[in-house]
């Protein structure tokens, strides 16, 4: 049923089109061709940009004794200490993915 309702759309769509280059309108085709080709250019570009990583669960503390959980930008050298983790994908600087870093602190400059 479906299969014909859309085989029945697409001979719609080619008849009028047909008809559009029949009366000397072609470049309302053109311009519809070349539309609907942006478009889909676009939505398979950004469509990664609308899925967003939600949480995988409860956010846990990442605490390690003598030693901190650092997030950093190989672009511009920021660092941010991790403290608890709520996903596992990375946060973004400088358009570019952080780097976990594991870094050797001494348990007297923690306090
Ligand atoms: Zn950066």
């Amino acid at each position: 049923m479906l299969r014909s309702w859309r085989a029945l759309l697409a001979l719609a769509v080619l008849i009028v089109v047909v008809v559009l280059w029949a009366i000397g309108k072609g470049d309302v085709v053109m311009a519809v061709v070349l539309g609907a080709l942006v478009l889909i250019t676009g939505r398979t570009m950004f469509r990664s940009y609308s899925v967003t990583k939600g949480p995988t669960g409860p956010a846990v503390d990442v605490e390690e004794r003598g030693r901190l959980l650092v997030y950093a930008c190989e672009t511009c050298g920021e660092q941010l200490v991790l403290l608890r983790r709520g996903t596992d994908a990375p946060p973004r600087h400088c358009s570019e993915k952080m780097v976990l870093r594991h870094v050797d602190v001494p348990d007297r400059e923690l306090n």
